[in-house]
């Protein structure tokens, strides 16, 4: 498909959840962009959602540029869905990912290697293997880093399993050795975090294992805001009713310090202890954005990017996609697709001599777990605003599930495999 269609192709319809999966193309620009003439070179760091995305799509789209993905894993695991590990609905392995398909059928040239440092002026990567890669343009898709926790000297105390990984099989191994009867804890951090819906479906995901596996036991909630930040009427009928005498919610609760022998949290709420506790801390973007320099937005934790073509207010030719950039739209898989896509388009059109797409249009579907076998959903479409030079989103277009089921749990799988094909495959 040629990348015009791909961008004007309409939203299609999956249970009721737009999964068009394209990002840009608003309309508007000159669908005859030329094409890349002079070899060109695009260096992308970060094999996750938001980079393996971004090095297909050049590819894709710009015949004449070389793509190199430099990512410190060989293969990459999914964070989406990965709660359903820790209830045993999912094995690690079913959340792997890997890059043939990237080299050997988009021609993306992939090292496993780790960035240790960027020099955005070049702009150029350095790696721990040594080499130093000069590029045209360099797309920085790390994700997030946590803060460290006072008192939390070993984290696999009191793991976060938000990036999945060996943490979510720990997670996973401490659900099923608590006690019936015992207490659990899932702490919720300031947004902006990875996932706004994902806490809370894990906490009512978590709550329905629960009631059947540890009978008796409860499950703290505890949320660093000041109350449920996404799908309100979902989440709090859900604890309030569906997960009553379970899930016991607390809004407001801000973390002091740990002590991780008692397995204790002392809060501005007071103290609270646990068998298990699921600590979320903190979210910033990946290391790699502040040595660089270039985590300049208000908070001074994650990149200021132009969300035309995703490039650096400090640095034209360095883009930040992903969980690491700072936008109005939410940290979450199907939105790093999305940003990679769009910025895929306006980095060709660059290179041709063109200028980026000044329409684009992007959209996100999140689909939660209630239950161990029933979602609701939550979409939303965003939309170009010149006047504030934001991703606004588009009310129409923007809205939740009314209540939970079997068949959105259904179309939740479809969603996944479908977003997973077009980020790897
Ligand atoms: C439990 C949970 C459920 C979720 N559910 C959903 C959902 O239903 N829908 C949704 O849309 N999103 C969901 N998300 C969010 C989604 O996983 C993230 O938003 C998404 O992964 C962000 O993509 P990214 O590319 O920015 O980061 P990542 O996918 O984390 O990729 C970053 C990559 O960069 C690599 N990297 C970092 N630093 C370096 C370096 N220096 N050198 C080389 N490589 C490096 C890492 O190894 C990693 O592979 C969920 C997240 C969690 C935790």
């Amino acid at each position: 498909m040629k990348r015009r269609l791909i961008l004007q192709a309409g939203a299609s319809v999956l249970g009721g959840v737009l999964l068009d999966g394209c990002g840009g193309g608003g309309g508007g620009s000159d669908p005859a962009t030329p094409p890349v003439t002079a070899k060109s070179r695009v260096v992308v760091v970060g094999g996750g959602m938001a980079g393996a995305t971004v090095a297909k799509y050049l590819r894709m789209w710009g015949d004449a540029v070389e793509v190199t993905l430099v990512e410190r894993s060989a293969s990459y695991t999914s964070s989406i869905m990965s709660s359903l590990v820790l209830t045993g609905q999912r094995s690690m392995s079913s959340l792997s990912f890997s890059y043939a398909a990237l080299r050997e059928r988009w021609g993306v040239e992939v090292l496993t290697d780790t960035v240790t440092a960027v020099d955005p002026s070049v702009p150029s990567v350095t790696l721990a293997s040594g080499r130093t890669l000069v590029a045209d343009h360099v797309v920085l898709a790390p994700g997030i880093e946590f803060d460290t926790v006072a008192g939390l000297d070993d984290p696999d105390r009191m793991p976060h399993a938000w990036k999945a990984g060996a943490q979510t099989s720990l997670l996973a191994q401490q659900l099923a050795a608590m006690p019936a009867g015992g207490v659990a804890i899932l702490t919720i951090p300031p947004t902006p975090y990875r996932c706004p819906p994902g806490p809370y479906e894990r906490a009512c995901l978590l709550a329905d294992w629960l009631r059947v596996n540890k009978p008796g036991s409860k499950l703290l909630v505890l949320d660093a805001n000041p109350g449920i930040v996404v799908e309100q009427d979902n989440f709090t009928r859900a604890f309030e009713q569906l997960h009553a005498g379970v899930v016991e919610y607390h809004g407001g609760v801000a973390i002091d310090h740990v002590d991780s022998a008692t397995m204790t949290l002392h809060t501005n709420g007071g103290a609270f202890a646990a068998d298990v506790v699921n600590l979320i801390p903190r979210q910033r973007a990946g290391a790699l954005i502040a040595s660089a320099g270039l985590a300049n937005d208000a908070s001074g934790r994650f990149a200021a990017v132009d969300v035309l073509d995703y490039a650096s207010t400090l640095a034209p030719r360095v883009h930040v996609i992903g969980d690491s950039a700072a936008t109005t739209q939410p940290k979450a898989g199907h939105i790093a697709n999305q940003e990679a896509k769009v910025c895929a388009d306006a980095i060709v059109r660059r290179l041709a001599g063109g200028a980026p797409d000044p329409a684009p249009v992007t959209n996100s579907s999140c689909f939660s777990t209630i239950t161990m076998d029933q979602a609701s959903w939550l979409h939303a479409v965003f939309q170009y605003d010149a006047a504030s030079a934001t991703m606004k989103s588009v009310a129409a277009a923007t809205g939740a599930s009314s209540g939970w089921n079997r068949d959105h749990y259904e179309d939740m799988h479809t969603w996944f495999g479908s977003l997973m094909s077009d980020s790897f495959a």
